[in-house]
């Protein structure tokens, strides 16, 4: 299984991720976590990405897209993965196209969770994480909206978009998703 799980801040990636891990035993990848890792543990990269994390802005395509390379050579990415929070922009999707062209393991499917943008405010204000205020909230919506939405044209046009409605109880939400898997 190898699928994006797309969708704008707060719309149940990472809760749904979760369940998928459990039940199909591929990894999780997130850059969030992966930059958060980064930041706890001060390394170099961790330094350079915080300012844009804190302000709600993307962190740099470079960074980025070297973090995940390294990850997706792991070896408990052999049965494939769930990227979650990876593209967020066409830079970023362009590259992972190439890297896993070169592994011979391209992307099956991504799948988007939609959810109405009032609620995604409210979730993540009861989130309460350390980048969940309200105008940084507000801002990583547009960046999602500028950003990151141009993708669902890009994988649309390879035949992989598929939408799930993402409002409704987890329960809910995950047979949706598991309905769009790839056979
Ligand atoms: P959320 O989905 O709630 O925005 P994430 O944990 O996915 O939370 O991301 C938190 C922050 O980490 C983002 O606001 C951004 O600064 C940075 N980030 C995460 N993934 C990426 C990415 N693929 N490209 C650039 N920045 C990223």
């Amino acid at each position: 299984m190898r699928i994006v799980l797309f969708g704008a801040p707060g719309t149940g990636k990472g809760t749904q991720s979760e369940k998928l891990v459990a039940e199909f035993g591929v990894p999780q990848i997130s850059t969030g976590d992966l930059l958060r890792q980064a930041v706890a543990d001060g390394t170099e990269l961790g330094k350079r990405a915080k300012a844009a994390m804190d302000a709600g802005e993307l962190v740099s395509d470079d960074v980025v897209i070297g973090m995940i390379r390294e990850r997706l050579n792991e070896p408990d990415t052999g049965n494939g993965f769930i990227l979650d929070g990876f593209p967020r922009s066409l830079t970023q999707a362009e590259a992972l196209d190439e890297l896993l062209a070169d592994m011979g393991r391209p992307i099956q499917a991504v799948i988007h969770l939609e959810v109405d943008n009032e609620e995604i405010v409210q979730r993540l204000l009861d989130r309460g994480r350390a980048d969940d205020n309200e105008d940084t909230i507000r801002n990583r919506l547009q960046v999602f909206q500028n950003q990151t939405q141009p993708l669902i044209e890009y994988y649309r046009q390879q035949g992989k978009f598929t939408a799930v409605d993402g409002m409704g109880t987890v329960d809910e939400i995950y047979a949706r998703i598991k309905d769009a898997l790839p056979a």
